[in-house]
């Protein structure tokens, strides 16, 4: 069935048209760093995804700090993007940016441990109750890591994720159900290996698939986020976790938990806040308070096994690490982001505020009688242009509307509020106000209004 947003693709395409004006008339000095980075920067940016965003140019940053980001134009924005999630605790939370200044004196790469990494294991074991670590620089290399630890520990080839999943860069994810079928994702580029050879893909929240997928025993884990957040949000049914991990346990498979985004559920993640009892866990970008850097934790016997695979095998490259990792300024963000920033008493406010931010779109969205659905863990926030909160992937993906995305993010921006491209994510973080929630949603009003004039 086609679906419908409710709102007259004319309407979103007029707004779009405008606020892409508008945008340009604001942002005279974004647009000529732009114009100067273009010849020299492949895409004009950085990292080509940075052309993602809504807007006919980069917005150039001036400075962040805490929950505020001020472009090269002097506009202030309310961030609720926050980095992605790599900025969960704020941009750059006094006690990681004092932190990186005093490391920065004393050393900032060796190959070599500290102090720090003795006690960012234990609090690492302490927050996910898991007992033996590693680190990785971002969230991409700890999946990567995690893969080759646990098909090289189990002598199983296959991995099996969720339609719809994201967990970075990692080659073996990029398979989706298409018509039932798996299929590797046409959009990655120079990808020679064939991936549906040994990455099995079923829908989040069907179990019967899910047992089918692992009866074979052929299956190393699955990697799942406990909540999909990067199609939209996709929560778990009542039920499914606990039943999940029971199918994964029967057929001699693991559980790997991508806490990257889930992170926003509390200090140990959505898993430590809902009683689940994976066999590994990732973690990575807000993990330093936005410096780069990921971990990734094992249970004893996993981390045992893990341990004899590598005893086992010759001498040589195991595939695993990158000269950086885990390098002393990395270590440094991560232990006041342990000791400071992951602890109850900074998430309960970002939890109460984040409920305000979803409760405030709701009535929005119910007062102009759209539609749309919105969703919360944590500190996070998504709305999803479709009644019924999606129950896997392939509705979540169906839910989506890149134009009105885009004219609603615009136009959100030219009013003083970020959030997160590709999806319509926003992310509640310490120092986050009241006032901004309010900015926010007097914003999203105004644009909703805008966007159903006249068509009560
Ligand atoms: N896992 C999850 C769940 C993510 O959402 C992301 C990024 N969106 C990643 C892993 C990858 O993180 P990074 O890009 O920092 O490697």
């Amino acid at each position: 069935t086609p679906h419908s947003t409710g709102v007259p693709p004319a309407r979103v395409q007029a707004l779009l048209a405008r606020e892409r004006e508008a945008y340009v008339q604001r942002h005279p000095r974004c647009r000529a760093l732009s114009d100067r980075a273009a010849p020299q920067l492949m895409f004009g940016v950085p990292l080509h995804w940075m052309n993602d965003w809504s807007t006919p140019f980069a917005l150039q940053v001036a400075e962040a700090r805490g929950a505020t980001l001020t472009d090269v134009d002097g506009h202030t924005l309310a961030d609720f993007c926050l980095g992605d999630t790599g900025a969960m605790f704020g941009h750059s939370p006094t006690p990681v940016a004092e932190a990186l200044a005093a490391q920065a004196q004393r050393g900032l790469t060796t190959m070599l441990p500290n102090e720090d990494a003795a006690v960012v294991g234990e609090l690492l074991a302490q927050r996910f109750g898991l007992p033996r670590w590693q680190f990785a620089m971002t969230a991409t290399d700890a999946n990567r890591f995690v893969l080759r630890w646990l098909r090289a520990a189990t002598g199983r080839r296959v991995l099996l994720v969720f339609n719809g999943c994201y967990h970075g860069t990692v080659d073996d994810v990029f398979v989706d159900l298409v018509d039932g079928q798996p299929v590797q994702r046409a959009s990655l580029l120079g990808q020679v290996h064939a991936l549906t050879a040994t990455t099995r893909v079923v829908e989040f929240n069907d179990l019967a698939a899910l047992e089918a997928a692992l009866a074979p025993g052929d299956v190393a884990c699955v990697l799942a986020e406990p909540v999909m957040t990067n199609i939209g949000m996709v929560l778990p049914e009542p039920g499914f976790w606990a039943e999940a991990q029971r199918l994964i346990r029967r057929h001699g498979s693991l559980l790997v938990l991508d806490e990257t985004h889930t992170l926003s559920s509390g200090p140990g993640g959505y898993g430590r806040a809902h009683g689940l009892q994976p066999d590994a866990v990732v973690v990575g970008k807000a993990l330093g308070g936005g410096m780069p850097c990921a971990a990734y934790g094992f249970t004893a016997e996993l981390a045992a096994q893990a341990e004899a695979a590598k005893r086992a095998a010759p001498p040589g490259h195991s595939g695993i690490g990158t000269t950086l990792t885990a390098n002393l300024l990395a270590m440094a963000a991560m232990r006041p982001t342990l000791t400071q920033l992951m602890t109850p008493p900074v998430f309960e406010p970002m939890h109460a505020l984040a409920g305000q931010l979803a409760d405030g779109l709701r009535a929005a969205i119910a007062g102009h009688g759209l539609p749309w659905c919105v969703t919360q863990v944590g500190a996070r926030v998504e709305f999803q242009f479709c009644p019924q909160p999606p129950r896997n992937g392939s509705q979540a993906e169906a839910a989506m509307d890149a134009p009105l995305e885009h004219a609603l993010h615009l136009a959100l921006l030219n009013r003083g509020v970020l959030i997160t491209p590709f999806h319509n994510m926003m992310l509640v973080c310490p120092d986050t106000t009241p006032a901004q929630v309010q900015r926010l949603l007097g914003a999203f009003a105004e644009v909703l209004a805008e966007l159903c004039r006249g068509e009560t």
